[in-house]
């Protein structure tokens, strides 16, 4: 409010761009406040590892790669093409990996309770086929799977090394992964 009055008295108006990158500050704080124990719990598994991984990517499925974003708003232009970024054109994967030769790459969907609500997970759903589309494996972890309350604390580690087992060798990925119960019960329209 006394921003907004200050600006007002200096600028002869509301100055639009200041309060927009103070508005971006804060959302980009709150942003970083997102990522979940889930998922850092994932990452720190991959690091053990000395599994690469990435975070704070944006997929442009147009130009069928990623760059770093560590904005929570969505940037004007895509940043390889250059081109405007419209809803369902991009993702946000919460985990990026590569095979080891790095000609491929896999996302790494840490999913919380969240995911089961239906607009979520038809968004999930359909991001799925963009992401196949485009050749990128899609790996499923539910919060539960990797919570040391219900799952033994090296579960994370076995994730992490089956998914890059299965990203390394693509035919194990359909006959093993995208196949099964567990796959198909995690990626279905509501
Ligand atoms: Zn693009």
């Amino acid at each position: 409010m006394t921003i907004g009055i200050i600006t007002y008295l200096f600028f002869g108006g509301p100055n639009y761009h200041f309060i927009y990158k103070f508005v971006n500050l804060i959302i980009t704080r709150v942003g970083d406040l997102v990522r979940t124990a889930a998922e850092k719990t994932m990452c720190k598994a991959l690091g053990d590892l000395r599994i690469p991984y990435q975070v704070f990517r944006l997929y442009c499925f147009e130009c069928k790669d990623h760059f770093e974003w560590k904005n929570w708003q969505v940037p004007d232009l895509c940043h390889i093409g250059k081109h405007k970024l419209w809803f369902r054109e991009f993702a946000r994967p919460d985990i990026v990996i590569e095979s080891s030769d790095r000609r491929r790459t896999a996302v790494i969907r840490v999913d919380g309770g969240i995911h089961e609500k239906k607009r979520v997970k038809n968004n999930d759903y359909f991001q799925t086929i963009k992401f196949n589309d485009c050749g990128v494996r899609v790996f499923i972890v539910k919060n539960e799977d990797i919570d040391p309350r219900y799952s033994p604390t090296f579960q994370p580690h076995a994730l992490a090394l089956l998914f890059r087992r299965l990203l390394d060798e693509p035919t194990l990925y359909d006959k093993i992964y995208s196949s099964s119960k567990y796959w198909k019960e995690h990626n279905r329209k509501l």
